[in-house]
């Protein structure tokens, strides 16, 4: 590859709307170009390392037993209202009419599309499990798209969705899949913390996203050192222990018919069109009393699991007994303003959450603590900061910001069941398939990598997903060192080594700024001088050393 030919529109200046170093430096080294909000074209630079990004994602898919498919990017909101998430997904779905006036989404996410495919098609326990994948550019009506691909409306992502007929083999896969998204990150020289997003009731994650450490990442994580904790602050708040319990108030017991979905819940408590009542109780399945609050900016119809803020414990058995009540009350607490309850898909079908009256269609109401905390106080009852004892271990935990660039998630039977998925088991019952869904950031992580990987003068890419590996620049631009210089290029591609070739006729100076701006990690260096000697100099770009290397010698060493 000649540079005389690449397009890559380098810019002189650091563009004005990048705040990250990532979309910056993507931007001034010609990998990316925006043409509207959150939509960017990959140039030839970003789409080589894209496709290498790819390529090691493949290979650990494979590695691991999944199959590559692919399905179509538009879903029929049919399926969509079969799993109850044609409302549920809010206006982050990107919807299309068509011109009979049928109703399509382009997808987010495939869980329904890959669950409709197999459905009556894997019919026995005996074809499961099956681990299907598709590399894929997804779309999202981001409310706030920003940062370059980092947060992008139309985005490449990985999506692979498992259907297993036991929980124990939906834990290889999804074990499996964890130790493939670690190898990803590690292939592509990802420093990555993998993060548990929800664990399981008997103590087991069951959704792990591995952060790439970043002072810009936008969540902010804790984790501990010794025992290999980590968690998102946020998230590291449901196994904060809380003992201070409601105060003496008057109970009341509250006729609430039908109370026990969360749709009855939000309906009894007026919520969202009447933001004043701000109680809800919940409680875990396990019986354990909670209550789940979230920031204020959340809107019902985004909320997910993931906007979780903090759960409760409220009252001890004792005080329920003392209470006359039976286990799995919370006394209604008193939010403060700027956080409220949101209502989740998520919590009435997950397997850790559930929410119900406190007695059949009745509530109880009037406990409330004997004073109202202020937010400062609740934020800082239910968040984990660094410096915190690890729960776990109980020594300090680390502080860090991370970018999300993937997430393995056991999914259950929330779509099987929704949609009717079933396969026979071994007594010819009718089962709900136990699924698993895993998703890699495709476009993100070559965001990522690029925020993890760069100094004052550009990009340093690691050589796993570099566009090249090798730029030979000729320091003449014509003459006896040019046409060496063309030739060791060649000489090296012919060798298998990924090269380009900087033949434009520009200053020197303009030459080594723009090859580490663009960040290969060698630059061979070749002038009249070195020639002469019989040496040209190769520079890593990494580290910055540079030696002088034979020129019979140059194949040999970067082959
Ligand atoms: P986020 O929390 O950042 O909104 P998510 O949890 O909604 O991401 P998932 O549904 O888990 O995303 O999708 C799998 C992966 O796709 C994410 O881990 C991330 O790497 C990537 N991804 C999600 N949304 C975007 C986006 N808008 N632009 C680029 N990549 C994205
Ligand atoms: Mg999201
Ligand atoms: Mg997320
Ligand atoms: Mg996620």
């Amino acid at each position: 590859m000649k540079m005389s030919n690449l397009y890559a529109p380098t810019l002189k200046e650091d563009p004005a709307e990048a705040e990250l170093a990532s979309h910056r430096l993507l931007l001034r080294a010609g990998l990316i170009r925006k043409q509207a909000a959150g939509l960017y074209s990959y140039l030839p630079l970003a789409w080589r390392s894209l496709k290498k990004i790819e390529a090691i994602v493949r290979d650990e898919m494979d590695a691991a037993g999944a199959q590559e498919l692919l399905m179509p990017i538009l879903t029929d909101a049919e399926l969509w209202r079969e799993s109850g998430r044609w409302n549920a997904y809010g206006p982050e779905l990107m919807r299309v009419t068509d011109r009979h006036d049928r109703e399509f989404a382009l997808g987010p996410t495939h869980e329904e599309t890959v669950t409709d495919l197999i459905t009556n098609e894997l019919r026995s326990y005996k074809q499961l499990p099956v681990n299907l994948y598709q590399i894929q550019d997804k779309f999202r009506d981001e409310m706030r798209p920003r940062f370059g691909l980092m947060r992008g409306r139309e985005f490449i992502m990985k999506d692979g969705y498992s259907f297993s007929a036991t929980q124990e083999s939906l834990q290889e896969i999804y074990d499996d899949m964890k130790q493939a998204y670690a190898n990803i990150c590690e292939r592509c020289g990802l420093r990555a913390l993998p993060v548990v997003a929800d664990s399981g009731q008997i103590g087991g994650d069951t959704s792990v996203e591995f952060m790439a450490l970043a002072d810009a990442g936008e969540a902010a994580l804790v984790y501990c050192d010794d025992c290999g904790f980590a968690a998102d602050e946020e998230a590291a708040t449901t196994s904060v222990e809380v003992t201070e319990g409601p105060g003496d108030g008057t109970l009341q017991k509250v006729h609430t018919p039908g109370l026990g979905t969360i749709e009855a819940v939000a309906a009894f408590f007026g919520f969202p069109e009447n933001g004043t009542r701000k109680s809800l109780a919940l409680i875990a399945e396990d019986g354990t009393p909670v209550v789940c609050i979230v920031p204020g900016d959340h809107e019902l119809n985004e909320c997910k699991a993931e906007h979780l803020f903090g759960a409760y414990h409220m009252m001890s058995d004792e005080e329920l007994e003392a209470h006359g009540l039976h286990k799995g009350f919370i006394g209604p607490v008193n939010l403060p303003e700027g956080i409220r309850l949101v209502v989740d898909e998520n919590l009435r079908t997950s397997k850790k959450w559930a929410c119900g009256a406190n007695e059949v269609d009745y509530h109880f109401t009037g406990a409330c603590p004997d004073r109202d905390f202020t937010v400062d106080e609740w934020a800082d009852l239910i968040t984990v900061h660094a410096g915190d004892p690890c729960p776990h271990c109980g020594k300090p935990l680390a502080g860090a910001r991370g970018i999300e660039v993937s997430q393995v998630f056991q999914l259950g039977t929330k779509y099987s069941e929704a949609m009717g998925a079933t396969f026979a088991d071994e007594n010819g019952e009718e089962k709900p398939f136990l699924m698993g869904c895993y998703g890699v950031g495709i476009s993100r992580t070559l965001a990522a990598v690029v925020e993890q990987h760069n100094d004052e003068n550009g990009i340093i890419w690691p050589t796993s997903i570099a566009p090249f590996e090798v730029s030979v620049i000729a320091l003449d631009k014509k003459g006896e060192a040019f046409d060496e210089a063309a030739r060791l290029a060649d000489e090296l591609a012919a060798a298998g080594v990924e090269v380009v070739f900087d033949d434009r006729a520009e200053r020197p100076g303009v030459k080594f700024a723009d090859n580490d701006l663009m960040g290969f990690p060698y630059q061979l260096i070749v002038g009249k001088r070195g020639i002469k000697n019989g040496t040209v100099e190769l520079k890593c770009r990494a580290t910055g050393e540079r030696e002088d290397v034979a020129i019979d010698e140059v194949v040999a060493k970067l082959a």
